[in-house]
């Protein structure tokens, strides 16, 4: 049995989640699955944009989205279902949700405020419109499925907009409420990214977040598969905006998967990795426009990646802009002890999160995302050292398990990058990382010479050719 899970932009229009039944449907055969949705793409943003607009007192400003997330749903409905009853069911349940938003909306604009806990009430309508219509066309084309407010299994603490489930809990809701569901022989179709606290308060997991649903809900069914439905085909060689020669990886490890995701790919949510990797469930990343592409798996299965051994050194590259470069610079640092400790300190009074980090005696660099470097910080460590910052930077990083155990990797990654001006170098810790922090412009330079060197001439069984191409 597996958990399928699809994205906004297969869910987004009445063709993509169209496409999407079909793909459940043909499952259908094998086991019967969950179904995991997130909101149409786009629609989270405009919840959020409708929240800060009635905080921020603009009240016909957010009742306009709400029309414009009103007409999305009832075009979707247009599209998808043919029966005119259950059209017309379907409208007023969609009117429904929209009534409890414009509420909300006039609410918050009255008491002038948006909290966290609000503001994720305003978001939880994304995925409980997508599902209901979802759920409703799914049945109308005879795939017998029931629609569920995850909201009664995922049980959250209350950190509202991150919320982490209370997993004993789940894990009961789980047995009593979906298993029996699917067990009977019919399909359940949920919310990701959504859940609700002991007392029922409304939370979310953070954006992103019905992939994270999506691992946890395999994990406590114990499922055999996790499937993650998106529009690319899944984990590639690098960003084929950058690179026309980018092939979809077929199999890579959790922590392989794990560090792209950190290092800037953007295919998976990093917490995604951990339920899945506890309890060892592969999980496929696979393209809703292609369904017959192999996608990506990732597991640390031995047996199953036995069955596809590879070689080559690097897996993957990935790419993460937007970063700036913090040097501090002081020859206290010479011999001392004590010095880290007070540098890091300040990045942790200010929040900011270090990302790459290179030290010599007497100075530390480390980037940093451009948009936290703020005054108060940069005076903050100029108390420890001289400070000199380099904005618009990116990191580039290429990723494989086989980088641990082998030689001359950095010999070809810098002779291939000679014409790049390397502004920083770090060799991860997990030894399955080199990265380089380059100068934005210098990006796709940077990542066709490693790919070159690192790719081309792979005729290996793991890289495949994407199917548009
Ligand atoms: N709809 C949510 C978001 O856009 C969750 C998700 O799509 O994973 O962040
Ligand atoms: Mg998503």
């Amino acid at each position: 049995m597996a958990v399928m899970k699809f994205g906004g932009t297969s869910v987004g229009t009445a063709k993509a989640m169209q496409q999407a039944i079909a793909i459940v449907a043909g499952q259908r055969r094998t086991g019967v699955p969950l179904v995991v949705l997130s909101a149409c793409s786009g629609i989270t943003n405009k919840l959020i944009q409708i929240a800060e607009a009635a905080g921020a007192g603009r009240i016909e400003e957010a009742l306009a989205r709400v029309g414009e997330v009103r007409k999305h749903h009832l075009e979707l409905v247009d599209g998808l279902i043919t029966g005119e009853a259950l059209r017309a069911e379907l409208a007023e349940k969609i009117d429904a949700y929209v009534s409890h938003l414009e509420m909300l909306s006039k609410g918050i604009e009255i008491v002038g405020e948006l909290t966290e806990r609000s503001k994720d009430m305003f978001c939880s309508f994304g995925e409980l419109l997508s599902t209901t219509v979802f759920a409703a066309a799914m049945n109308e084309q005879g795939h017998r499925s029931q629609w569920l407010d995850i909201r009664q299994v995922m049980i959250t603490d209350d950190r509202y907009g991150f919320a982490r489930p209370i997993e004993e809990i789940c894990e009961a809701k789980v047995a009593g409420l979906i298993r029996p569901v699917l067990d009977s022989g019919v399909i359940v179709v949920t919310q990701g990214y959504i859940g609700s606290t002991e007392a029922g308060k409304t939370t979310t997991l953070g954006r992103g977040g019905s992939d994270l649903s999506a691992a946890l809900l395999g994990a406590w069914l114990h499922d055999d598969s996790i499937q993650i439905w998106t529009d690319v085909d899944g984990v590639m060689t690098c960003d084929p905006r950058l690179v026309a020669e980018a092939r979809s990886i077929r199999i890579m490890t959790f922590s392989e998967a794990a560090e792209l995701a950190y290092l800037g790919a953007k295919v998976l949510h990093p917490d995604t990795i951990a339920p899945a990797v506890r309890k060892n469930i592969p999980v496929y990343v696979l393209n809703t426009w292609h369904p017959d592409s192999k996608g990506t798996l990732i597991t640390d299965d031995p047996a199953l990646l036995s069955g596809m051994s590879y070689d080559g050194l690097v897996k993957s590259i990935a790419v993460k802009k937007g970063q700036a470069i913090v040097n501090v610079r002081s020859n206290r640092m010479f011999g001392r002890h004590g010095f880290m400790n007070e540098l890091f300190g300040v990045f942790e009074r200010f929040g900011v999160s270090v990302e790459m980090i290179s030290t010599s005696e007497v100075s530390v660099s480390l980037t940093v995302d451009d948009s936290s470097v703020s005054e108060p910080l940069i005076h903050a460590l100029s108390a420890i050292g001289d400070v000199e910052l380099e904005h618009h930077v990116a990191t580039v990083s290429v990723v494989g398990d086989n980088l641990r155990m082998s030689k001359g990797v950095a010999g070809r990654i810098f002779a291939s990058l000679r014409n790049v001006n390397l502004r920083m170098i770090s060799q991860g810790a997990s030894e399955i990382n080199v990265g380089v922090v380059v100068d934005e412009h210098d990006v796709a330079a940077a990542v066709s010479a490693l790919h070159c060197e690192f790719f081309s001439g792979e005729q290996c069984g793991i890289f495949e050719k994407p199917a548009g191409s």
